[in-house]
């Protein structure tokens, strides 16, 4: 598929939307990890983040955390695509919640 832009719009740096960008090393996607994991810090590793949000966010129910928090990030880059709404944090922790 051919598409005007292969960026990330949630940061609005020349960053190519791949999935670690999008969902832990976009400024946008640490903050929300952030507000989730306060002493969460990505590294290149996808396979590495979920295993140290685990460690760090330490209940048995991580997984459900971490899937509602990589849903909030993928329902707010959608919002501002297809509906104009430009990506905020609030949001972010809103849809989450
Ligand atoms: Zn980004």
């Amino acid at each position: 598929m051919t598409l005007p832009s292969y960026e990330c719009v949630l940061c609005g740096l020349p960053q190519l939307e791949t999935r670690d960008h999008m969902f832990f090393h976009c400024p946008f996607a640490k903050a929300c990890w952030s507000y989730l994991c306060g002493n969460f810090t990505p590294v290149a590793n996808v396979h590495l983040n979920l295993e140290s949000l685990k460690c760090k966010l330490k209940v048995p129910f991580f997984m459900e955390i971490i899937i509602l928090g990589a849903w909030s990030i993928w329902k707010v880059r959608n919002d501002f695509i297809f509906n104009q709404r430009p990506p905020s944090l609030y949001g972010c922790k809103q849809l989450f919640k």
